[in-house]
């Protein structure tokens, strides 16, 4: 078989859902927003207009919002934001912060500490976070100032409103605050709305958030995430940090316009309920193949799912795409709002076949 053949028959559905290319919404947008010339720099009416948006999904007028091109930037600029360099960050040991933004958060906050707790699930949990926080609280350790939480989390599972309470309480107890890695918050949102009925702003500032870092790209928009200052005053000076750090966008309302066509539509939530319904559907099926398991049970558009290395290699071989970061037997399949019922039929068909007998 030569190169050509092979590449073609690379699958790369349920490596992540950033393997995905841009949903038609945000795509109409760009090209709606790309006639004629308006102000640079965000001072043009599609970046105004994606603010309020914002501020109106979230019921809260005085957020401060602000759009960067990459997760790993509006996670570190937003910690930056809220730290000074003799300060730590509380987070999960498989925390996207921690392992794998190449120690952004610590050079753009000039030496912030990254401190990391463990709970299962990808969740972190109160006692844990309280020990961590009065463990050594004199002044030969760096004082902790911030509870950086991921929404949904690295392993696919969704903090519920109390879980997020109990957390947030916590922190506001000893004076930290408290920030969101939402690079699938519309994952969390969707969930969260099916489940309990929660509303954004129940599951973020009413909740003790401070800070969102919501994301755009893995849902189907092109290398836009807004960082939502839900108390405004720790948005000071934040659009200089921007600035500095190479992420303000001249063409602005090629960010904004995305937003808005994505929210005014509805998109980004039936893009992530989308995501997560493709996600069940796999997963049923991974369940009912003899000898697979699930390592966590899905909550959103992941699956940790177990099979033997052998089958995993032949799937490889085949031409799928996924992750095995997950112990020996793990494997990680995601689903975006591209996913489609054929492509999960037919990867459940080449598992199934691909089992010992
Ligand atoms: C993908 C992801 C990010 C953002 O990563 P970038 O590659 O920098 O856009 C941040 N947090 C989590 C949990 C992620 O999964």
């Amino acid at each position: 078989m030569n190169r050509h053949q092979d590449a073609d028959q690379h699958d790369y559905s349920f490596a992540s859902d950033n393997t995905s290319g841009v949903c038609p919404e945000a795509l109409a947008a760009l090209c709606a927003a790309n006639e004629g010339c308006v102000p640079s720099y965000g001072n043009d009416d599609y970046t105004r207009k994606a603010c309020d948006l914002i501020r109106g999904i979230f019921e809260k007028p005085d957020a401060e919002v602000f759009f960067v091109f990459n997760g790993t930037s509006s996670n570190s600029l937003a910690l930056a934001s809220l730290c000074q360099s003799y300060h730590s960050v509380i987070c999960h040991e498989a925390a996207h912060v921690e392992t794998d933004e190449c120690g952004a958060p610590e050079f753009f906050s000039n030496g912030t500490k990254l401190l990391v707790s463990q709970g299962n699930d990808g969740k972190l949990q109160p006692e844990a976070v309280e020990r961590l926080i009065t463990r050594r609280n004199y002044i030969h350790f760096p004082k902790p100032r911030v509870l950086s939480l991921t929404q949904s989390t690295e392993w696919g599972t969704v903090y519920t409103i109390e879980e997020l309470r109990a957390l947030t309480f916590v922190a506001k107890r000893h004076g930290l605050a408290v920030h969101m890695d939402g690079a699938r918050f519309s994952n969390a949102a969707a969930a969260l709305q099916d489940s309990c009925g929660a509303s954004p702003a129940d599951i973020t500032w009413r909740s003790g958030i401070d800070v969102l870092c919501f994301g755009g790209t893995k849902n189907g928009m092109m290398t836009t995430e807004a960082v939502v200052f839900f108390n405004p005053q720790l948005a000071r000076e934040f659009d200089f940090r921007c600035k500095q750090a190479g992420q303000l966008a001249s063409k602005m309302r090629l960010h904004g316009a995305q937003w808005v066509g994505m929210l005014e539509s509805g998109a980004w939530l039936r893009h992530a309920a989308h995501a997560n319904a493709m996600n069940r559907r796999l997963a049923a099926g991974l369940r009912a193949i003899p000898g697979v398991g699930l390592q966590v049970a899905p909550e959103v558009n992941a699956c940790f799912a177990e099979f033997p290395k052998a089958t995993a290699d032949a799937l490889l071989k085949k031409g799928w795409h996924f992750y095995s970061f997950i112990g020996a037997s793990g494997y990680r399949l995601m689903s975006s709002w591209a996913t489609r019922p054929e492509t999960i039929y037919r990867f459940l068909a080449d598992l199934r076949a691909h089992m010992p007998s």
